[in-house]
């Protein structure tokens, strides 16, 4: 094992120390030999460390100190959304009739928590103009999944089986072309225009009869409105297919446009995105499925029903896809969104809206004096800029990415999407304070001289974290997760 400055728990072992102190054993000794099997008796003891309190705390809290957060500083990932986290939601999270319950409890002991599940699916009902939601799917993927699985249902139905394809924009979200494949379709490419939006001749080019579906994220990942998006969704629909919306990131357009009115049939939406749910390091999440009336029948079941002020569980739907997911959903994220929602009201939604735009617009026109912008008009909650400047005097989008770091700011996204070159997609957010744009900027601004003046130096970079330059390949493809003792 490496030597590193920070060992590991198991390198601060020393033998017979001990973090805890038990009281004397009042209860006979138990005789394992004769209670249990052999097969079940562990003939070793496990090799833990053998550390004190102190040192375990002082391990644990400097390895929190290496990592970074939205609580820590500036996290412009665009497609993330890595927005504040307000702490009301964990009140709310934390109250003992919400954190205490089960799922397998019987629904009469639960109304509150029910209620809570109905009337977020009211709102974001409200918010998207779509008829229905159901908050089973616990990630974004897992909601465009659903809602592919909805789309092939509703197209067997009607006997519709030659509907194979769904189109999906060349600068789409990864996860996009996935969920096509997995639900049984082919991903189709509809390529991108010189403004940064769908071209809508090889829209034309690309529809026919076999056509599911088209699924689209507006503003697109270019940070850009689709404004032709009613002669499009007139396109897809006319030719038989449906329209999926991709609703990750709806913090450009909350109390300004709804997905449904731009003609959309389904939509996910990321709580653990737009609607301040944790995230990062892999959830948990929650991507709520939203259907114009046609596709209720279909959701997932079972499905939360209110009759005569009482919440139940309707598990009698034969055309249901079925269930995606065990019990009801991620309730705490649900819930945590259900916080933020009321603690906002509609007003204070329109808001986020404005200031998200207000701020990606503001970071772009300054960074744009040094970094190309290859989509020049207004963005709404990100943007995308290119390195490709840089990248002429000898620095890459990655090395920019990791000088940031020496400046304490986390890096925007980087070559996502695929479509611009050397690309840094970047989304302040609407929680971040003009002081913290303009630190953001001074850092871009600096480095870009530096680039001029030492390549090297942000070659090189990153010079003031714990841990340098990572060969990233490896470390994705070989990670070492456990201590091996040499
Ligand atoms: C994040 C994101 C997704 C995927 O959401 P997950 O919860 O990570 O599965 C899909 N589409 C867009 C546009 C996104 O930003």
């Amino acid at each position: 094992m490496a030597k590193t400055d920070f060992p590991l728990i198991f390198e601060r072992s020393k033998e017979g120390r001990t973090g805890y102190s038990l009281p004397e054993m009042d209860v006979p000794e138990v005789d394992l030999d004769s209670e249990f099997p052999d097969a079940y008796i562990r003939q070793e003891a496990p090799d833990l460390p053998e550390v004190s309190e102190l040192d375990i705390m002082r391990h644990y809290t400097a390895l929190s100190k290496r990592n970074y957060g939205i609580d820590s500083g500036f996290y412009p990932l665009g497609s993330c959304t890595m927005k504040y986290n307000p702490k009301i939601n964990e009140d709310a999270a934390r109250l003992p009739g919400f954190s205490s319950i089960h799922p397998q409890q019987d629904p009469s002991t639960v109304q509150g928590a029910l209620e809570v599940m109905h009337d977020l699916q009211m709102s974001l009902a409200e918010i998207t103009g779509m008829h229905a939601f159901s908050l089973q799917s616990a990630a974004g993927a897992q909601g465009e999944f659903t809602g592919l699985m909805m789309i092939r249902a509703f197209h067997e139905a009607n006997g519709d089986y030659k509907r194979t394809k769904v189109i999906v924009p060349d600068s789409a979200h990864g996860t996009n072309p996935a969920s096509v494949s997995v639900a049984g379709f082919d991903a189709v490419t509809v390529k991108t225009n010189e403004q940064g939006l769908v071209d809508i001749e090889d829209l034309k080019r690309v529809v026919n009869d076999e056509t599911a579906a088209f699924m689209l994220t507006n503003p697109n990942t270019l940070g850009l409105f689709e404004t032709d998006i009613m002669e499009m969704a007139d396109i897809i629909h006319k030719a038989g297919g449906k329209l999926y919306y991709d609703g990750a990131n709806l913090n450009a357009i909350m109390g300004y446009a709804r997905p449904a009115d731009m003609g959309f049939d389904v939509v996910h939406l990321n709580l653990h995105k737009t609607f301040t749910g944790p995230h990062g390091g892999g959830g948990p999440g929650s991507g709520p499925v939203g259907v114009t009336s046609e596709f209720e029948p279909y959701l997932p079941k079972p499905v939360l029903i209110k009759t005569d002020d009482y919440y139940t569980f309707d598990h009698d739907r034969p055309k249901s896809i079925g269930r995606i997911k065990p019990y009801y959903g991620n309730f705490g994220i649900n819930l945590r969104a259900y916080t933020y929602i009321r603690t906002m009201g509609a007003e204070g939604l329109k808001k986020v809206s404005e200031y998200a735009v207000l701020n990606a617009n503001y970071l772009m026109r300054r960074l744009e004096t040094e970094y190309a912008l290859p989509y020049a008009q207004h963005c709404k909650h990100e943007f995308v800029l290119s390195g490709k400047k840089q990248k002429q005097l000898g620095v890459r989008t990655l090395d920019i990415a990791k000088r940031l770091l020496d400046y304490g700011h986390h890096p925007p996204t980087i070559y996502f999407p695929l479509n611009v070159e050397e690309a840094m997609m970047t989304e302040p957010t609407e929680t971040e304070s003009k002081e913290t744009l303009d630190d953001f900027v001074e850092a871009m601004l600096q480095i870009s001289q530096e680039v001029k003046d030492d390549p090297e130096l942000v070659q090189e970079a990153p010079h003031e974290m714990a841990v340098k330059r990572m060969d990233e390949t490896t470390a994705a493809r070989k990670p070492i997760l456990r201590y091996q003792k040499t």
